[in-house]
C-alpha cells in the first residue's frame, strides 16, 4: 500500500514564499477571533551552534531582545506593545531549545494599520537590530542567573549532570540550553555579539504571520523590509549534530533533594526521521500509527496500575525526540515506582512492552484507537474555520525547523478517514515489533531518585538487571475485557420544560423544568464544535463539617475517578472511546457541581454521563485507590520543593492555617475515607432543583431540548430547592500579619509576598473593573523597579483577586517576586512603596495601557464559550451583569479613581500581610 501513497499536500490556505536572502515567510488569513493577529519570528538555532564560551548565550541573547533595539531604545519594546494592548508574558515571549529560538507577539490588535507596521518592525529588529548594549547586558545576568535559580527542577539538575553520558561522542552532551552560569555571569560581550552576528541572518530565519490581516500587503511590507539584509560570504552553515548509536545500554543512576518523587526513564532511541524524508505519506502514516501504539500500550499500563500489588503508580510512554535532541526520536517510558520497589517497577513496565512485541496488540484495542484518534481529528475539521491563529503559528514553525507536514487539517482528515479503515492491526504490530526490541543496543535507562534519610539507590547494574529479567520471562498474551452493554439500561422517565424566560441583554434562554432544576442556554457560533458545561448548587465546602475537611479536600478527584453506572473507570474509558465527552465534578467554599465539553454529535452520551454523575456514582476502589496513591507519592517530598512550600505559607497566613486552603499532608489523606465521599455525594447531588446547568455552544435547540427533558428533567428531586444557609468558610485573619522565615535549599532563592485585603466591599462591576486595573498597574511597576532597574528578581509582578459570596466582596492585591537572595533586602520594601507610588502619583500611561490590554481581551472573551459560561453563571446566581457594561466601565476609570481605590478601599481595612522566605545559610 505504501508505494502507492501520495506525498502529502501543503495547505492550500498559507502562502509560503522565500526571499533571495533565504529568508522564510508564512502568511495566513484567519478570521477566527476576528481583529487580531500573531507575529513570529523562528531562527534555525539554539544552544546547539554555542561554542564552547558561549554555552547559555543563546538564552541570554533571547532576553537582550526585549532589551533594546534599532528601533525600540532601551525597554521601550515592551511599553509601546502594552500601549497596543500586548501584554508582556501572555501574549510576548520567546524560548530558546537545543535547536532553535522562537519569539512571538500574539494577539496583536489589527484595527490600526500602524500597529501591524510596528509589530514587523519588531521582527526586523530581532532578525538583525539588537543593540546589545554592555549595560544592558550586565543587568541581564542577574535575570537570567535568578531564572537558573528559580526555575531549575531537582529533575533538571539531576539530567544536567548525566548529559554528558546521555550523549557520548555529541555536542548534545554539553548544551543544555540554560548553559554555564559562569559563562552567563561572566561573559565579554563581544562573546554574545558573535554569536549574534554569526547565527541570526535570514537564511536561518522564518517569518510566521496569521490572523485578521491583508496577506498582498504583508507580504510586500516583508519583502521592503527584510529583502535588503545581506548574508555575509562564507557564512557557517547549520549542520545537524548527529547522535550516535550505544551498542551498550546507559544505565545511570542519579539523586536530588528537590527531586520530589523518584522515577525512572526508559528510552529506546533509533534516528530521527530526515527532513526530506517527511512530505511523503508514509511519515505521516507512520507516526499515525506509532501514536496509536502508544495510545494502546498506556491504555494497558493504567490497567496495570489498578492491580493492588503494581510496583508503579503511573507508567507512560511518549514518542518524540530522545531528551533535547532532534536527530535521535525514541519511545520513552516514564515510571513512579512505589517507594522501594524501583526494581519491580521497572520490570513490570518492560514486562508489558514485551507482551506487546510478542502478542501485538488486539484488534479490538487497534479499533478503539482508530475510532478515538479520527473522533479527535473530526472535532478539529469540523471547527476548521474557527481554529485559533497561534495553533497555525505552532505548525508553521515546526514546519520551518524541521519539515514536519503541514496539509492542515482539511487534507489531513481526508486523508486518515479514508486510510484509518484500510489500516490492519498486523500493521501496527510490525511497526511494534520493530520499534520495541529486546537487548541494549540503544536503551537507556535512567533513575532519578529523591535524596533523604534512609533512602536506598538502586546500582545501574541493577537497573540492567531488572530490564533483562522482564525479557528473559514468559509472558501470556493480553486479554481486552470490553463491556458491550449501552451506558444506560433504559432510558428515564423523561420529565418537561416547565417554564421559559428570555434574556435579550445576554442573549440566553433560562428553562425551569418540571423537576424544579434550573437550564441556561446560550447558543453561539465561537466554535463549530464545541458545548461547555456547567452544574452547580450552593452549599459547597460550607454544607460539611469540619471532620469532613479532608474528604473535601479530595472529593471532586474521587468523585471524577469513580465509575458510572454499571461501568468501572477503566471500563468507561474503553466505552467512551471514539467519544468526546468530558465531564468532571466540582467543589469549592461555595458551590458543588459539575463541569464538562462535548460536540454536538457527542451530546447525547454527554447527556447521559450527567445523568449517571448525578444518579448513579458507581465506586471503583481500584480507580480512587491508585489516584490516592500517585497523590501520596507526589506529596511525600513536596516540602523540598521551594515554591510549594512558599505558597502554603501564603494560604497558611491568609486562612489562620484551614486546612481547606493548605496542600494537604500525607496524614490527611489517611484520614480520607471514599465511602465518607460517595455518601457526601447522594446528599449534595440527591436534589435536582437546587443546580442550575448552563450551556453554551453550538448546539441545534430542538435536540437539545429534547435531551434536557430526557436526561436532566428526569433526574429525581424533591422539586423545590433545599434551603442551603451560606456558611462561610474562609477564615481570614484580620490585621497586620507578618511572617519571615528561613529554609534550606540546594539553590538558594528567596522569594516575597505582600497582600492587602479590602473589607467587605459591594459586589460591583465597577469594583471588579477597579480591582483588575489597579493590580496591573501595580504589576508593571513592580517589574519595572525590582526586575529592571534594580536586577534583583527574576519575577516580581502581582496579582489580584475578586472573591465574592454572591452578595459581598473582597478585593486582595498581592505583589510578589522570586528574588535574588543578596539584593531581598534592597528589594523588599519596594512591594510597599510601589503600591504607595500608585497612590500618590497614578502612571497615566500605566492607566492607559492597562485599559487597551482590558478591552482587547474583552473582544477576545466575547468570543469565547467558557467565558460566557462564567458570565451566565455570576448572572443568573446574583443578577449581577458583569459583560454588557464591562467595556464601558474599563473606559469609564480615571487615574484618581485607582488611587482612590487602593488608599481607601484596599489599604484602608488594615488587613496587610508579609511574607519573605530566604534561603538558610549553609
Ligand atoms: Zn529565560
Amino acid at each position: 500500500m505504501a508505494q502507492q501513497l501520495p506525498a502529502i499536500p501543503v495547505d492550500k490556505d498559507v502562502r509560503i514564499g522565500k526571499l533571495d536572502n533565504g529568508l522564510t515567510y508564512y502568511i495566513r488569513h484567519n478570521d477566527y477571533p476576528e481583529h487580531v493577529a500573531n507575529f513570529y519570528i523562528a531562527q534555525k538555532v539554539g544552544s546547539i551552534n554555542e561554542n564552547e564560551d558561549q554555552r547559555g548565550l543563546a538564552h541570554l541573547l533571547e532576553h537582550m531582545a526585549f532589551n533594546g533595539s534599532d528601533h525600540f531604545k532601551d525597554n521601550s519594546l515592551q511599553e509601546y506593545l502594552q500601549s497596543i494592548g500586548v501584554e508582556y508574558g501572555r501574549n510576548l515571549n520567546a524560548y530558546t531549545s537545543t535547536d532553535k529560538t522562537v519569539y512571538y507577539i500574539n494577539d496583536v490588535p489589527t484595527k490600526r494599520i500602524t500597529a501591524l507596521d510596528s509589530c514587523m518592525l519588531v521582527l526586523k529588529d530581532w532578525s538583525n537590530g539588537l543593540t546589545l548594549d554592555a549595560k544592558a547586558i550586565d543587568q541581564e545576568r542577574d535575570i537570567v542567573h535568578n531564572e537558573y535559580r528559580m526555575r531549575i527542577t531537582g529533575t533538571q539538575k539531576i539530567l544536567e549532570t548525566m548529559f554528558p553520558s546521555l550523549y557520548p561522542g555529541s555536542k548534545y552532551g554539553q548544551r543544555y540550553p540554560i548553559g554555564l552560569m559562569e559563562v552567563i555571569d561572566g561573559c565579554n560581550p563581544e562573546t554574545l555579539r558573535a554569536y549574534y552576528r554569526k547565527w541570526y541572518r535570514p537564511d536561518n530565519q522564518g517569518i510566521i504571520i496569521v490572523g485578521d490581516i491583508d496577506v498582498d500587503r504583508t507580504e510586500a511590507k516583508i519583502k521592503e523590509l527584510f529583502g535588503g539584509i545581506k548574508v555575509p560570504a562564507n557564512a557557517a552553515k547549520v549542520e545537524l549534530e548527529p547522535v550516535p548509536d550505544n551498542e551498550q545500554g546507559i544505565f545511570l543512576v542519579g539523586k536530588d533533594k528537590e527531586q520530589t518523587m523518584s522515577m525512572i526513564l526508559a528510552a529506546l532511541k533509533r534516528d530521527a526521521t530526515p527532513d526530506e524524508l517527511k512530505g511523503k505519506s508514509e511519515y505521516l502514516l507512520g507516526n499515525y500509527l506509532i501514536d496509536l501504539l502508544t495510545n494502546i500500550i498506556n491504555v494497558r499500563y493504567k490497567e496495570e496500575t489498578q492491580k493492588a500489588d503494581c510496583p508503579f503508580v503511573m507508567a507512560q510512554i511518549e514518542n518524540g525526540s530522545y531528551l533535547i535532541s532532534r536527530t535521535k526520536d525514541a519511545l520513552t517510558l516514564t515510571i513512579v515506582p512505589k517507594e522501594g520497589q524501583e526494581q519491580a517497577a521497572l520490570t513490570a513496565a518492560i514486562r508489558e512492552l514485551k507482551r506487546v512485541h510478542e502478542f501485538g496488540v488486539t484488534a479490538t484495542e487497534f479499533d478503539r484507537a482508530k475510532e478515538e484518534k479520527l473522533s479527535q481529528l473530526e472535532k478539529d475539521y469540523n471547527n476548521r474555520e474557527k481554529l485559533p491563529n497561534d495553533r497555525y503559528c505552532q505548525e508553521y514553525v515546526d514546519n520551518f525547523i524541521g519539515n514536519e507536514p503541514i496539509p492542515g487539517i482539511e487534507n489531513l482528515y481526508t486523508m486518515m478517514k479514508q486510510m484509518s479503515p484500510m489500516l490492519p492491526v498486523e500493521a501496527v504490530n510490525a511497526i511494534a515489533k520493530g520499534l520495541i526490541v529486546e537487548g541494549d543496543r540503544n536503551l537507556v535507562v535512567l533513575a532519578l531518585m529523591q535524596e533523604k534519610d534512609g533512602q536506598t539507590y538502586p546500582a545501574p547494574d541493577a537497573l540492567k538487571a531488572a530490564t533483562d529479567k522482564a525479557w528473559a520471562e514468559k509472558v501470556e498474551a493480553y486479554v481486552d475485557n470490553v463491556r458491550q452493554e449501552p451506558l444506560m439500561a433504559a432510558a428515564p422517565k423523561a420529565g418537561k420544560i416547565a417554564k421559559e424566560e428570555k434574556n435579550a441583554a445576554l442573549g440566553f434562554t433560562k428553562l425551569t423544568l418540571s423537576n424544579g432544576a434550573t437550564v441556561v442556554l446560550k447558543k453561539t457560533d465561537f466554535n463549530d464544535n464545541e458545548i461547555v458545561m456547567s452544574a452547580y448548587a450552593k452549599g459547597g465546602f460550607g454544607a460539611f463539617g469540619k471532620a469532613d475537611e479532608p474528604n473535601l479536600q479530595m472529593f471532586a478527584e474521587a468523585l471524577s475517578y469513580s465509575g458510572l453506572g454499571s461501568f468501572s473507570k477503566n471500563e468507561l474509558q474503553k466505552a467512551l472511546s471514539g467519544k468526546q465527552c468530558g465531564i468532571d465534578f466540582s467543589m469549592d467554599e461555595m458551590r458543588h457541581g459539575l463541569k464538562g465539553k462535548t460536540t454536538p454529535k457527542d451530546l447525547e452520551t454527554f447527556m447521559q454521563l450527567t445523568h449517571l454523575a448525578f444518579t448513579n456514582v458507581k465506586k471503583d476502589e481500584q480507580s480512587v485507590g491508585n489516584f490516592l496513591n500517585l497523590v501520596e507519592v507526589s506529596l511525600k517530598n513536596i516540602s523540598m520543593n521551594a515554591s510549594v512550600v512558599f505558597e502554603d505559607s501564603i494560604q497558611s497566613v491568609t486562612y489562620g492555617g484551614n486546612k481547606l486552603y493548605r496542600i494537604p499532608t500525607v496524614d490527611d489523606l489517611k484520614a480520607v475515607s471514599y465511602d465518607r465521599i460517595l455518601e457526601m455525594a447522594r446528599s449534595a447531588y440527591g436534589n435536582a432543583a437546587d443546580f442550575t446547568f448552563t450551556f453554551v455552544g453550538n448546539f441545534d435547540e430542538a435536540v437539545m431540548r429534547k435531551y434536557i427533558e430526557q436526561y436532566i428533567a428526569s433526574l429525581p428531586s424533591t422539586k423545590k430547592a433545599k434551603a442551603q444557609p451560606f456558611t462561610d468558610v474562609r477564615t481570614f485573619v484580620n490585621g497586620e500579619q507578618s511572617r519571615n522565615f528561613t529554609k534550606a535549599m540546594e539553590n538558594p532563592q528567596a522569594q516575597a509576598a505582600e497582600i492587602w485585603r479590602s473589607a467587605n466591599i459591594d459586589y460591583t462591576l465597577k469594583n471588579f473593573v477597579l480591582l483588575e486595573i489597579a493590580y496591573r498597574m501595580y504589576d508593571m511597576v513592580n517589574n519595572r523597579e525590582i526586575r529592571e532597574k534594580l536586577s534583583a528578581a527574576y519575577h516580581a509582578g502581582a496579582k489580584g483577586d475578586f472573591d465574592d459570596d454572591g452578595t459581598k466582596a473582597y478585593a486582595i492585591v498581592t505583589g510578589i517576586g522570586m528574588l535574588n537572595p543578596d539584593k531581598a533586602g534592597e528589594a523588599v520594601p519596594y512591594f510597599q512603596k510601589d503600591l504607595q507610588t500608585i497612590i500618590d502619583n497614578p502612571n497615566q500611561e500605566d492607566l492607559n495601557k492597562v485599559k487597551e490590554i482590558l478591552l482587547k481581551q474583552a473582544d477576545v472573551d466575547a468570543k469565547d464559550n467558557r467565558h460566557w459560561r462564567t458570565v451566565l453563571e455570576r448572572f443568573v446566581r446574583s443578577g449581577k451583569d458583569f459583560e454588557s457594561d464591562y467595556k464601558a466601565t474599563v473606559q469609564s476609570v480615571t487615574a484618581a479613581d485607582v488611587s482612590n481605590f487602593l488608599k481607601n478601599v484596599v489599604l484602608s481595612s488594615g488587613n496587610h500581610i508579609k511574607i519573605v522566605m530566604m534561603p538558610e545559610k549553609k
